[in-house]
């Protein structure tokens, strides 16, 4: 068994409400919500952020933006914007390292940092 969550969850070890599927790539709505659409967005091979990802798939890194394009669309967002974002490491805020892009939306966000 994984001691990754995230591997935990592509296993279905760990339950999660799936909103997109496919291949390479899994969308689950995330458990803490901070806007009223957050749905994050992994590959489910295991990669530990965006740019080693990026490096090592470049095409599956691309189709991850896709997915998360064709969501914030079934979500009904896409019109009024969303954010996308990969924390990155210990000081970006990143606390699963299986690389995840959030995709927030909903409402105004605001400013990028708090
Ligand atoms: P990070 O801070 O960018 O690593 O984000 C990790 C995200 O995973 C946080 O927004 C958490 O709320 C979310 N999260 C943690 N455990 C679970 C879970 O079991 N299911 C869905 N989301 C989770």
């Amino acid at each position: 068994m994984s001691d990754c969550l995230f591997c935990r969850i592509v296993e279905r070890e760990i339950p999660s409400t799936v909103v997109a599927e496919s291949e390479d790539l899994l969308a689950f709505r995330d458990i803490d919500p901070k806007a009223p659409t957050h749905v994050l967005v992994i590959p489910k091979a295991h990669y530990a952020n965006a740019v080693e990802l990026a490096t090592a798939d470049p095409a599956l890194a691309g189709n991850l933006l896709a997915m998360a394009g064709q969501i914030a669309e079934a979500e009904g967002v896409a019109a009024d914007g969303y954010r996308l974002l990969f924390n990155t490491g210990k000081n970006g805020g990143q606390e699963v390292f299986h690389v995840h892009l959030h995709l927030f939306g909903g409402r105004p966000l605001g400013p990028m940092l708090a």
